[in-house]
């Protein structure tokens, strides 16, 4: 079959989700056997997001091939299993580049370079890359953004265009929102009309409208939208406020967005898509009462958006160890010697976020001293890791000094340091450490026992690393070196093995889990969280015997 297009446009506010909605439409056309890929496009002028603070933007992701992406691949990722790469994130600032280096280059043979056509025509060309390959039988563009943003504008006059030389192939699903006004108990239709009619002007007409509320839509209203807006009533469609966004796929199922746009785009709808796993999972979630309580000890808690890989992994895990995830962040800033026995001690694991910069960090090395003395189950990732290594170092080691060259970088032990590659990069952009690289895992060792493998291959993004001058006494102190690169040795895993549960990565392991495939780290971190919990209910001792040396 012929590639569709199917577009995703946003209007009246912005959050009101068009990620996951996107990502609902792809887990649904793939559970029907379709070939599906999502890709999203920011109008912002930086190239990435790499370089914004996550206070900005939330959590920046990354992809297998290395990119810095908007957190929105993350879901496009769990909601699909489908692994996304540079060509399904784009920006403004990216196609800027692109059309300033053709530019340079002279590819424009002296014509004056202008946005429309040829920022409008890289847009175009970067939608259909993804065509190109000739892997999908539909690509879902997320436009980000709202409808009337300046910043939007040359994007919408792209998707205008594709949708004419595309007709039928293409389809755009306009995402808005539907205020309940309390005091008339009324639903409001008309910001969702002026929206659309904003499109309008803009030579889009859309062809489906998926309702964000709070309240369900009533027929009438979804008749009077129909109407104004030139779409069929079926193809109204709303999208309540739920318990938990992996519903969403389901709830859109049974209004058959997923029929009615394979109707739209002529293709002829076979059978029902094969959800049982997804529900499978959807009834764990719905039915896990005991908790599992997980404190998440990071410097961006006031924005969970900081933390949503790493949250959404937890609660993968949780709920496939049937056990409703109670997760408590804790403000590293905030975390200090006299409250950390009352902030920690009732949680049955903890985790120590990823970061950067000296923010934060000693309430990290307060929370791993106690972890680590009261052996409570505990993963650290990237900064995480690196605070285990150094909090290790200062306290078993004998190191007082120890610190990572990021926070000290006249510390006498640099038991963290720069990677030599990064020694000569001056630009901050793009130029981390990004990306899958294989690791090698020990046998025997508690993460191979995790992973029920000893090779993997997992995502990074970090500059510093695990001085391998002090591995030797690392090893012989008990914290073990457990995973590397095969190639470089770089220092990938350490644990504890005397510990119920100890163990740190250079690697972001929370970039690949998903609904059905939930990660194995984060699998068994959470069992022995469930493990250690169980043991403190019936009394068990809160220190193991080979905790008191270390
Ligand atoms: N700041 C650390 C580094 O650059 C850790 C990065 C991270 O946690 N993602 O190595």
């Amino acid at each position: 079959m012929e590639t569709k297009y199917l577009f995703v446009t946003g209007g009246v506010v912005s959050s009101l989700g068009k990620g996951i909605i996107s990502s609902s439409i792809a887990c649904l056309l793939k559970a029907r056997g379709y070939r599906v890929t999502i890709q999203k496009f920011d109008p912002y002028i930086n190239i990435d997001p790499g370089t914004l603070n996550p206070y900005e933007h939330g959590e920046c992701y990354v992809t297998v091939d290395g990119h810095e992406a908007d957190l929105d691949l993350g879901h496009y990722e769990r909601f699909t299993d489908i692994q996304t790469t540079k060509a399904n994130n784009i920006t403004t600032g990216r196609i800027y580049q692109n059309v300033i280096s053709k530019e340079r280059r002279g590819d424009y043979l002296g014509k004056t370079v202008q946005i429309v056509p040829h920022i409008t025509d890289e847009i175009k060309r970067a939608v259909k890359q993804l065509g190109l390959t000739g892997e999908f039988d539909f690509i879902i563009t997320e436009i980000g953004g709202v409808v009337g943003d300046i910043e939007s504008l040359p994007f919408l006059e792209a998707v205008r265009q594709l949708r004419w030389e595309l007709g039928r192939d293409s389809l755009c699903i306009h995402l808005t929102y539907v205020p309940f006004i309390a005091a008339a108990k009324e639903l409001k239709t008309k910001p969702t009309q002026h929206s659309v009619k904003k499109l309008q002007e803009l030579g889009i007409q859309p062809d489906v409208l998926v309702l964000r509320t709070e309240h369900p839509i009533t027929s009438e209203a979804r008749r009077k939208i129909a109407q104004f807006c030139n779409v069929a009533p079926d193809a109204v469609v709303q999208s309540l406020d739920l318990p938990s966004i992996y519903e969403v796929p389901v709830k859109m199922h049974e209004q058959h967005l997923d029929d009615i746009i394979l109707r739209l785009t002529g293709v002829e709808a076979q059978g029902e898509p094969h959800m049982a796993p997804w529900l499978h999972f959807l009834e764990k979630l719905e039915s896990a009462e005991t908790p599992v309580r997980i404190g998440l000890v990071g410097k961006y808690v006031e924005l969970q958006d900081a933390y949503k890989s790493i949250s959404e992994s937890l609660s993968h895990a949780a709920t496939y160890n049937d056990r409703r995830l109670e997760l408590q962040y804790i403000h590293s800033e905030k975390l200090n010697e006299q409250n950390v026995d009352s902030l920690l001690s009732p949680l049955d694991g903890i985790l120590i976020a990823p970061g950067f910069g000296q923010r934060g960090i000693e309430g990290k090395f307060v929370a791993l001293k106690w972890a680590r003395e009261h052996d409570v189950p505990t993963l650290g990732i990237c900064l995480g890791m690196q605070c285990m290594v150094i909090e290790f170092a200062r306290d078993v080691l004998g190191l007082p000094e120890a610190n990572s060259t990021e926070m000290n970088p006249n510390t006498p032990d640099n038991v963290i340091d720069l990677m030599e590659e990064q020694k000569s990069i001056s630009n901050m952009g793009g130029t981390m450490r990004l990306g899958a690289y294989d690791c090698r895992l020990r046998p025997g060792s508690l993460a191979a026992e995790a992973y029920g493998t000893t090779d993997v291959r997992e995502r990074h993004r970090h500059r510093f690393e695990f001085n391998d001058e002090y591995r030797a006494r690392f090893e012989e102190a008990g914290m073990k070196c457990v995973g590397e690169n095969p190639r470089t040795r770089l220092v990938e895993v350490v644990e504890i093995p005397g510990k119920r549960w100890f163990l740190g990565t250079q690697y972001h392991p929370e970039y690949s889990s998903t609904v059905l495939h939930p990660h194995p780290l984060f699998m068994s971190f959470i069992r022995a969280a469930i493990a250690y919990e169980a043991g403190k209910s019936q009394g068990a001792p809160s220190h193991s015997p080979e905790s008191e040396k270390l």
